[in-house]
């Protein structure tokens, strides 16, 4: 997947750092550990180009904020190999 532009000049894992204007919030995501840390996770999709990000909130760390996450690409390598060939 190519990122367009404005995707492409997000500034990941900075707190504070901006999205931009055709990011799609999605929700958010709740979950224990991050509501113990007043933290919050919202998700975004991007209209122009269809990329997935992950926005963290959370005051206690800097490096809380824009994450990429694929969700779409299919897992090429399922980490199933426990020693099945073992024969
Ligand atoms: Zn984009």
């Amino acid at each position: 997947m190519t990122l367009c532009e404005d995707c492409a000049a997000i500034v990941p894992n900075q707190a504070g750092a901006p999205g931009h204007a055709n990011l799609i919030s999605l929700g958010e995501v709740r979950a224990l550990h991050l509501a113990r840390r007043r933290a919050t996770h919202e998700v975004f999709t991007c209209a122009e180009c269809g990329a997935n990000w992950d926005y963290l909130r959370d005051k206690r760390d800097p490096t809380a904020g824009w994450t990429r996450c694929d969700r779409s690409t299919p897992a090429a390598a399922p980490s199933t190999d426990k020693g099945e060939r073992a024969a």
